[in-house]
């Protein structure tokens, strides 16, 4: 048994800040991270044996909660089978036909091992596609770190204070436009003066990484229609909604009512495994090597034990599960606001179907990442500290979702409910 600090110094004298990814760290809300020594349904053990119940779900994949019995053990049984092998598996094509029975225009489906992966590789797929070279994207987006998109790119640099990220060349960023979230006029006069040089519009159809953001009502659909009328293509980045907040993530949510010509997954559709993927139109898709010429590859890509993981996974996540997460997070959601104003904490929840963040000392809805970041982030300090002392863990910054599980169930959520009154009042008393 050790302790989490002592784990940290361990592990931060071999590893940059002892994390793996920058969002682990506790830099915006002070302290030690919490070291995971395992999980198991809703809750988390760290190094230290302490338990947790946990609202982060690995950053989303976890809908069913984590070590969920029939998925570990389709993993292991695919990991009995060998663990890679650099040749193609029929799972591959299974789960791309899970993906294309729930969101019918990912007609064709390439896996990749990241988020990240899926995005850039859906960038170049569009400039292939187009022959363009600029890139759209919204302030406060986050669509992985490759280097086009690294800019204004949301929760990971706004917790840390960055505007943008070293070593990413000028030039690589000269193509991508950066335009206000849900801001109507300015993308339309982005599309006025440079339309004919726009390879393509990506965006998350409702933001969840400068917290949540949801869509201003026919902001999507303008989307549409200027990327439409450009021919330009239009990348529905669900890595973080998709198969979370719906069976067919927030293209179905919110009806069906936009046709992107690509979408990107990751996250839910790898059940806590590294899998990711592109989807659109057979034509387009068709366009990667070894089809067309766009070129894109990876030793990892498709790796079985993902593949079994995600194939359990969409499987398991059933209408039941969807409704279990909606009802968790309607619950939560409403004790936490009538926690923080009981405490006379300003703030605004926001919520995007199961997703749900709350902004700190606002007063009225974030719209855009502008405003997200005019918050106070030294309430959430207070507010974190306390609940996780009353051994709840939440997302180590107030730029990120809440995420909840199927097994998010009433006496899980009392634990949480339980513990909002003090964190609430930490939080009004610290107000800067
Ligand atoms: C998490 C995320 C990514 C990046 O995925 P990784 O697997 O972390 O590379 C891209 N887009 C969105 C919307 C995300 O939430």
């Amino acid at each position: 048994m050790t302790s989490n600090s002592e784990a940290f110094d361990r592990a931060r004298a071999v590893i940059p800040g002892g994390v793996s990814s920058p969002v682990r760290a506790f830099g915006s809300v002070g302290g030690t991270p919490v070291f995971v020594a395992r999980a198991d349904g809703a809750h988390l053990y760290d190094v230290a044996g302490r338990e947790y119940v946990d609202v982060v779900g690995s950053w989303g994949p976890a809908i069913l909660g984590h070590a969920h019995p029939e998925v570990v053990a389709a993993v292991q049984a695919a990991a009995a089978h060998g663990l890679s092998f650099g040749a193609p598996t029929l799972a591959e094509a299974e789960l791309a036909e899970l993906v294309r029975d729930r969101v019918p225009l990912a007609r064709k489906v390439r896996f990749v091992s990241t988020g990240t992966e899926a995005c850039m590789t859906a960038v170049r797929l569009a400039r292939g596609a187009t022959g363009r070279d600029l890139v759209v994207k919204f302030a406060g987006c986050y669509h992985g770190h490759s280097d086009a998109l690294l800019a204004a790119a949301g929760s990971g640099l706004a917790t840390a204070g960055l505007p943008g990220s070293a070593g990413v060349p000028a030039a690589a960023t000269a193509q991508t436009l950066v335009v206000p979230y849900n801001d109507p006029d300015a993308i339309r006069e982005v599309f006025d003066r440079r339309g004919a040089e726009i390879a393509a519009v990506i965006t998350e159809p409702a933001a969840a990484n400068m917290g949540v953001v949801p869509p201003a009502p026919g902001f999507n659909e303008l989307l549409r229609e200027l990327t439409a009328a450009h021919g330009a293509l239009l990348v529905y980045d669900e890595v973080l909604t998709g198969f979370r907040v719906s069976p067919a993530g927030w293209w179905g949510h919110e009806g069906r009512a936009v046709a992107p010509d690509l979408f990107t997954f990751g996250k839910v559709v790898g059940g806590g495994m590294p899998l990711a993927a592109i989807g659109g139109r057979a034509e387009l898709l068709d366009l990667l090597a070894p089809v067309g010429p766009v070129y894109q590859a990876g030793t990892l890509s498709g790796n079985p034990l993902a593949t079994a993981a995600g194939i359990a996974t969409l499987r398991l996540a059933d209408g039941d599960v969807y409704a279990r997460v909606d009802a968790a997070a309607t619950r939560l959601a409403s004790e936490v606001t009538a926690a923080l104003t009981a405490a006379g904490v300003p703030h605004v929840l926001q919520s995007a179907a199961s997703l749900f963040s709350v902004f700190w000392g606002v007063d009225a809805p974030v719209r855009d990442y502008a405003s997200a970041q005019r918050q106070d982030a030294g309430a959430y300090r207070a507010f974190f500290h306390s609940m996780l002392d009353a051994g709840v863990a939440l997302p180590p910054s107030a730029y990120e979702a809440w995420f909840l599980s199927a097994v998010h169930d009433d006496a899980v959520l009392d634990r949480i409910v339980a513990a909002l009154p003090a964190a609430a009042r930490a939080a009004a008393s610290s107000r800067s």
